[in-house]
């Protein structure tokens, strides 16, 4: 007897090659058995899924779930509440706040939870990065002592932090990151006019340059200076460079870091990214996600806009990050004997007002949606959704009616 059975979805899974019509059963927290025509009768609870994607849980790599000092946040707001089963904080503690990042966040979080840490000691203070703030020590300990947790250090190559200190700082990143055995994950975007000498382009290239095999770059199409494009409007060559030596290429929104145009002249010269990731910032406080954010399925919508596929999506928020966070052993497939972690997803057809950070606009005709989520082999339902009207982008409908018909 199973616990549980999906019946009937649309099972992509990219770590096989497998899209097809199927029926997925659960028992004892693990994936038991993946074929078709297994029998409702079978097993305890039994899910009808016709219609649905069912997809290896999705894995977010570039969430902020946790602000120093200020602890109240849920994580499965990024997490198991918005149809995704694994999340990584992006450089939230330093060493001397990881114990109060374990502490606080880990007891309440369903949703697996890694963590990059910064090489800052203590990013509450809210002081100009500086070189007497940098633990390279304290960050390699705490690595090494959590492997099954630590798995990377954050890095951002950003105004404040290049001002103050060239690349210093992602110096002392990559070193905390080699030594302590995990992945080096980079900021790129914003560092400042275009005019200064270094140029904002060549900065990016020679902390490109820096990474190693297996580490990322978050961003790339960020409408900012200092990211994926020269000043010239020319793809950096450091970028091309470092994804052909295996470094993982991130395209992660946030508030600021999608512009259609930056997009389109991106993928046009040929990058195709690796991940999707959100840089989600959960509010501290009342544990809601930022209104202006997109939760992943909601940034995943524009990726079908862009003309990748549903299968394309699929991977590059589950098999591809999983990998990337080392866990490919673990999550991101649906292989019998794994953890059953598993999102179900709704591809919802309509008119969506898919907008970027420069305030353009793209209509997309696909907008995809969590419908339930299975965590460890438990159903979890969707939490409250990020609009008043859902899961999905605006209807262009509503846009129009608000007044706004672009
Ligand atoms: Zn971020």
């Amino acid at each position: 007897m199973y616990d549980l059975l999906l019946k009937g979805g649309r099972v992509i899974d990219p770590s096989r090659g497998i899209d097809d019509r199927l029926d997925v059963a659960v028992k004892d927290g693990k994936i038991e058995k993946v074929a078709q025509g297994i029998a409702p009768s079978e097993a305890r609870e039994a899910l009808d899924v016709s219609g649905k994607i069912v997809a290896p849980g999705l894995v977010d790599v570039h969430t902020h779930i946790y602000h120093p000092g200020r602890n109240w946040n849920h994580p499965d707001v990024a997490g198991v509440r918005s149809g995704v089963t694994t999340i990584a904080d992006a450089g939230g503690p330093g060493s001397a706040d990881f114990e109060d990042f374990c502490e606080y966040v880990l007891p309440k979080a369903k949703t697996t939870v890694y963590s990059f840490l910064s090489v800052f000691r203590d990013r509450s203070l809210g002081a100009p990065p500086s070189e007497d703030q940098m633990d390279v020590d304290g960050v390699v300990e705490i690595a090494r002592n959590n492997p099954d947790l630590v798995k990377g250090v954050k890095v951002i190559v950003a105004p404040r932090t290049v001002q103050n200190l060239g690349l210093k700082h992602v110096e002392a990143s990559k070193r905390a990151a080699r030594e302590g055995g995990v992945r080096l994950m980079m900021h790129i975007g914003d560092i400042g006019p275009r005019s200064q000498t270094p140029t904002p382009s060549e900065v990016t290239a020679q902390a490109l340059a820096m990474l190693d095999p297996g580490d990322l770059v978050t961003h790339v199409f960020t409408p900012l200076t200092g990211a994926a494009l020269d000043e010239e409007g020319q793809l950096l060559l450091a970028l091309v460079e470092a994804q052909d030596r295996g470094v993982y290429i991130d395209t992660s929104y946030g508030d600021f870091n999608f512009g259609w145009d930056r997009a389109d002249t991106v993928l046009a010269q040929g990058l195709r990214p690796d991940t999707i990731a959100t840089d989600i910032e959960i509010h501290a406080g009342d544990g809601m996600r930022k209104l202006s954010e997109r939760g992943l399925l909601e940034y995943a919508s524009y990726f079908l806009a862009m003309g990748f596929s549903v299968a394309d999506v699929v991977r590059m928020t589950t098999a591809t990050p999983s990998a990337y966070l080392g866990i490919e052993g673990e999550a991101g497939s649906l292989r019998e004997g794994r953890t059953a972690d598993i999102s179900v997803l709704d591809v919802i057809e309509g008119r969506w007002h898919l907008a970027d950070a420069t305030g353009k606009t793209r209509m997309g005709t696909q907008a995809l949606a969590p419908v339930v989520t299975i965590k460890g082999g438990k159903v979890v339902h969707p939490g409250e959704p990020p609009h008043a009207w859902g899961w999905t982008p605006p209807a262009a409908v509503e846009v129009a009616a608000a007044g706004d018909g672009s």
